[in-house]
């Protein structure tokens, strides 16, 4: 836990990161509540959302295989990945069958969770991130601290340095003039790549269409310009109909950036362009053991919008490389917990409980309940010596507590051992780690049963 300790100091510690994040969520934050307000009824429209979704994933492999069909009958290539090995083979092959050795890719976070990137590299293409973050994150060499703003962690002064000094760009610290330089540089790459790889926002089995919101273009442009388009996407993303998607994308740019629409919504139809071929990757990487999972399948309703993390106090602070996981926040805690659960131990114990993301969460998810679950499952694959140990500690405390002698003595014992050894108490607790957030209290001068009934005779009471 120590380690989990320093990160979270560092994180505090860093004035940067403070600033970054403090400026972003803030505005983002106030254009939710703003984006908010026009809806006539949040409450019923998040109620519809969540029905939506639990229905939807309820008939996950039912309307994934009427899905599957709608795009091979219209010439689309759909193939079915049960993990990161599976989607790596098939980048290798497309890449070899279509000799492609330049590649955009749009923002996934699937993506990230597979390392898309490097099995593309390793097939044998260059890759360009198209996504003004995310490119911002593969010229500085990071990973991305949050679902839909890569480099939220970063102030304009820092992205400046990074594209002056690895991007070639004059500096400033304009915004506006950093992402009109990088969108100019970023088209010669889209005019030359021969495969354009991006993720999806909801697969639609009725139609077969394929929704991706976005601000920038990028994704319009890596699925329209390249001959060669694929799709890898999670499983989960399934929607019964259009109808449905069209509900949900009232939410979710409202709830990702507080905005009413992203500036592009792409609905791409089961066939490829013309000339085109288009492959789409099924990820499955764990899906079915949440698909399993009793009340965690739950997170599979999940819409990718980012507002739990944009309200969590926790996240708010640290940023999402503290983490330590690709997907930050409560979402990525809650999803962690069960699919990684070694991975996971430390950043459960980040979570307050406070119940902030499930209040926003727009398909209802009750990511605090599911973090609660995640902390029994971690305690249980604990080492039944340590389980064993903070149960005798808590006994004994029990006993202290539940007796009005028994909490007498403790109380006299606490002041008699911090007199007698006060030095050697704190340096066991200095050593046990305790002291590292916060001083231990000073006992009060006197007992409050002493100060109790002192104003009792003095006659304060009535
Ligand atoms: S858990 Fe809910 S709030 Fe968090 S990203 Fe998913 S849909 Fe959005």
């Amino acid at each position: 836990m120590s380690g989990l300790r320093d990160t979270v100091q560092t994180k505090l510690a860093d004035a940067g990161l403070q600033e970054a994040l403090g400026r972003a969520l803030a505005s983002s934050n106030a254009k939710l509540e703003t984006a908010l307000s026009e809806l006539d009824d949040v409450p019923a429209l998040k109620d519809a959302a969540a029905e939506i979704r639990r229905h939807a994933v309820g008939r996950m492999w039912q309307l994934l295989e009427t899905f599957e069909a709608r795009l091979r009958d219209a010439g689309t290539t759909v193939l079915w990945a049960r993990d990161a090995t599976d989607v790596r083979r098939y980048i290798a092959e497309i890449c070899s069958v279509h000799k492609v050795s330049k590649t955009v890719l749009s923002k996934t976070m699937v993506g990230e969770e597979l390392g898309l990137e490097q099995s593309i590299k390793d097939a044998g293409s260059s890759v360009i991130q198209s996504d003004v973050g995310e490119r911002i994150i593969q010229l500085a060499q990071q990973s991305p601290s949050h679902i839909i703003l890569p480099c939220i962690h970063l102030r304009a002064a820092d992205v400046g340095k990074i594209l002056h000094e690895r991007g070639r760009m004059p500096y400033s610290e304009d915004p506006a003039e950093l992402s009109r330089g990088l969108g100019k540089s970023l088209r010669q790459h889209f005019l030359g790549a021969h495969m354009g790889v991006s993720g999806a926002n909801f697969l639609v089995a009725e139609t077969g269409n394929i929704v991706c919101v976005e601000n920038e273009g990028n994704i319009r442009m890596g699925y329209s310009v390249p001959p060669v388009h694929v799709v890898v996407t999670g499983v989960e993303k399934i929607l019964p109909t259009l109808a449905d998607a069209r509900l949900l994308l009232a939410l979710l740019p409202r709830l990702a950036t507080g905005q009413r629409a992203t500036c592009y919504t792409s609905i791409l139809g089961p066939a490829p362009l013309p000339g085109q071929s288009r492959y789409v990757i099924l990820v499955d990487n764990g899906r079915s053991d949440l698909f399993g999972a009793g009340p965690c399948r739950d997170l599979l309703h999940c819409i990718r919008c980012g507002a739990c993390l944009n309200v969590c106090p926790v996240y708010q602070r640290v940023g999402g490389h503290a983490y330590g996981w690709t997907y930050p926040g409560p979402i990525g805690t809650a999803m962690a917990s069960m699919l990684a659960p070694d991975e996971a131990v430390e950043s459960l114990s980040l979570c307050t409980l406070c119940g902030a993301c499930s209040e926003v969460c727009p398909v209802r998810i009750p990511l605090d309940r599911l973090i609660l679950l995640g902390r029994a499952t971690a305690r249980a694959r604990r080492k039944a010596s340590e389980v064993r140990q903070e149960r005798r500690a808590l006994r004994w405390f029990r006993r202290a507590m539940s007796g009005r002698v028994r909490y007498r003595m403790s109380d006299w014992g606490h002041r008699l051992g911090l007199a007698w050894w006060g030095g050697r108490v704190a340096a066991m607790q200095e050593k046990l780690g305790w002291r590292g957030e916060r001083a231990a209290p000073e006992p009060a001068p006197q007992l409050f049963r002493t100060w109790w009934s002192g104003r009792r005779k003095r006659g304060d009471l009535k």
